[in-house]
């Protein structure tokens, strides 16, 4: 069982996702973290990240491993836990700009791949582009939507205080990026259930996800 789960941020992709995949014993990949992870390396090696061509060039170097526990997933570069890091405000704000390149998404894409066809249980995979690109054969695929104002009302819940109006700019800004973008660009597959959680609790949201799986 490969279930994919897109959408934009603050949709409640990743805490919907961990729930379902420990409810129904499947594996759990964030493909975001990985994008974040890359991005993370390439600032604390100083690549010019307005530099396409120096992306391109420092994509392959970096080793990104992914725990895939959906009660403890985890994130190291080149052996070192990124999990803290990744989520800084720096890495926030690059991280669209270094996965629009294509020698990042091809090699993160590769790599997602193998690790859901190592997944002996199945796996959950949320990301942008997991349905319309990197596994087009998953058996449900879901694409979370909410309205910007929930979406960033979320956000800021998690950022503990942030200021709701900015954090919903960013959002907006990061969608727009990520949407745009030539290579596989955030988008809904033609055959994936959209589920709109702007009205929604979580635990609806885990709900109709686990029925949608076990239909
Ligand atoms: O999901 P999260 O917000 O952590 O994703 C961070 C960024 O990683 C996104 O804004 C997007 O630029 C990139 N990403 C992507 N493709 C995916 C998952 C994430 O381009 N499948």
């Amino acid at each position: 069982m490969i279930v994919a789960i897109d959408g934009p941020s603050g949709t409640g992709k990743s805490s919907t996702s961990k729930a379902v995949a420990a409810k129904l014993g499947l594996s759990y990949l964030d493909t975001g973290a990985q994008y974040r992870a890359i991005t993370w390396w390439m600032i604390s090696n100083g690549v010019d990240v307005t530099d396409a061509d120096a992306i391109a060039s420092a994509a392959g170097k970096p080793s990104i491993v992914s725990g895939t526990d959906p009660s403890h997933p985890t994130i190291t570069v080149d052996g070192v836990d990124a999990s803290g890091p990744i989520r800084e405000q720096d890495v926030t704000a690059k991280v669209s700009a270094v996965s629009a390149v294509p020698e990042v998404r091809a090699r993160i894409t590769e790599l997602q791949r193998s690790i859901a066809a190592g997944a002996e249980n199945g796996i959950v995979v949320e990301g942008r582009d997991i349905g319309t690109t990197v596994l087009p054969d998953a058996d449900l695929k879901i694409f979370l939507t909410a309205s910007p104002e929930a979406r960033a009302a979320r956000r800021s819940g998690e950022l503990k205080g942030a200021d709701v109006h900015a954090t919903r700019e960013a959002l907006i800004k990061r969608d727009a990026a990520d949407s745009s973008r030539k290579t596989s660009p955030l988008a809904k597959a033609d055959d994936a259930v959209e589920v709109d959680t702007t009205d929604l609790t979580l635990q609806q949201v885990i709900e109709c996800v686990v029925t949608l799986v076990e239909e």
